[in-house]
C-alpha cells in the first residue's frame, strides 16, 4: 500500500504517519526529516536547503524530486510507504507520477488532512523538540513531565527554527499557493480521501484506521 499524506504544516501528517507505519509495517518517507538529516550531516543538499527551510520557503523541485526518488528506490522490498510532505507542488506531483509509472509502482491513495488556520498556528507555535531524539512535544496538548525539558534525555527542549511565529505564517501562505492545488490534482484522479484533523490525535487515528481498512479491502 503506497500512500501520500497531504496537508498544511501542523496538520499532524508526521505524527499519524508514524503511528500507521508502526501498526501496519509500512515505511514513512518524510521529506522534511530527510532534508533536516542532510542539514545535520552537512551534505551538499543540506547546505543548499538550510537557509531556504529556515525562511519557510520550499526547496527546489529538482533537488527534492531526486532526493525522494532515491529514497523510494531503497524501499523495493517494503510492504508499502507513506510519502509525508511530498509532493508539495504540481511540478513535484507530475514528476513523481512519471517516476512511479516508470518504476511500475502503484499509488494507492492520497490522504488529505484538513484543519483550520487557528489550530495549525497554535500547534506549530507550541511545538517543542528534544534536540537529541527529535521526540515532539506540545507545551499544552502534549507537555513533558518537567516543563521545558524532554522526558527522554532531560535536555532543554528546542523550538524548530521554522516554528517561529513569522515563519509559520509564511509557511501557511506557501502551502496555500503551492501545495493546496494538489488537492484537486489528486481528486480528479480519484485518489483523494479527506480526513478531518482538528480533533485529538486518538480520534484522527481512529478515522485513519477505518480509511486504511477500506482502502486495503479494495486493493
Ligand atoms: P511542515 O510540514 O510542518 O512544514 P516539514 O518537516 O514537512 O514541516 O518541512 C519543513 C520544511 O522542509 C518545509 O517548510 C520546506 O522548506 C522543506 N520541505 C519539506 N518538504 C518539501 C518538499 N516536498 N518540497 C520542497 N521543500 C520541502
Amino acid at each position: 500500500m503506497n500512500l501520500i499524506f497531504l496537508g498544511p504544516p501542523g496538520a499532524g501528517k508526521g505524527t499519524h504517519a508514524k503511528m500507521l507505519c508502526e501498526k501496519y509495517g509500512i515505511l514513512q518517507l518524510a521529506a522534511g526529516d530527510i532534508l533536516r538529516r542532510n542539514i545535520k550531516e552537512g551534505t551538499p543538499l543540506g547546505i543548499s536547503a538550510k537557509d531556504v527551510i529556515a525562511r519557510g520557503e520550499l526547496v527546489s523541485d529538482d533537488l527534492v524530486n531526486d532526493m525522494m526518488f532515491e529514497e523510494i528506490l531503497k524501499l523495493v522490498n517494503a510492504k508499502g510507504f507513506i510519502l509525508d510532505g511530498y509532493p508539495r507542488t504540481i511540478n513535484q506531483a507530475e514528476a513523481l507520477g512519471k517516476f512511479l509509472s516508470k518504476e511500475k509502482i502503484e499509488l494507492t491513495a492520497v490522504v488529505n488532512f484538513i484543519a483550520s488556520e487557528n489550530v495549525l498556528v497554535d500547534r506549530l507555535a507550541g511545538r517543542r523538540l528534544c534536540a537529541i531524539s527529535g521526540k515532539i512535544y506540545h507545551v499544552r496538548n502534549m507537555p513533558p513531565q518537567k516543563e521545558g525539558f524532554c522526558d527522554c534525555h532531560h535536555q532543554p527542549l528546542i523550538v524548530r527554527k521554522d516554528d517561529e511565529p513569522e515563519t509559520i505564517r509564511h509557511r501557511l501562505k506557501v502551502y496555500h499557493e503551492s501545495t493546496k492545488p494538489l488537492i484537486e490534482f489528486y481528486r480528479t484522479k480519484g485518489l483523494l480521501h479527506d480526513i478531518p484533523a482538528e480533533g485529538e490525535a486518538s480520534l484522527v487515528q481512529k478515522d485513519l484506521d477505518t480509511l486504511f481498512e477500506k482502502i486495503s479491502s479494495i486493493k
